[in-house]
């Protein structure tokens, strides 16, 4: 059994008024970012993700490991 480091990342941890419970989890931040841009284009009727989102999106970003 061996640890895995991802990276995880919640909706609510981005846009806590939002109340959605989305999550995201990726081994890399760009994986992430390409997960939660996709995930808002869909759901949030966001069509790019401008800088102070990921911004918002890096700072929250949590790491995790799992073991596997
Ligand atoms: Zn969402």
């Amino acid at each position: 059994m061996a640890a895995k480091q991802y990276k995880k990342l919640g909706c609510l941890d981005v846009s806590p008024a939002g109340g959605c419970a989305f999550e995201v989890r990726a081994e890399t931040e760009e994986e992430v970012l390409r997960m939660v841009a996709d995930h808002g284009k869909a759901m949030h009727q966001m069509t790019s993700v401008p800088p102070d989102v990921v911004a918002k999106i890096k700072a929250a970003i949590k790491n995790v490991s799992i073991n596997v």
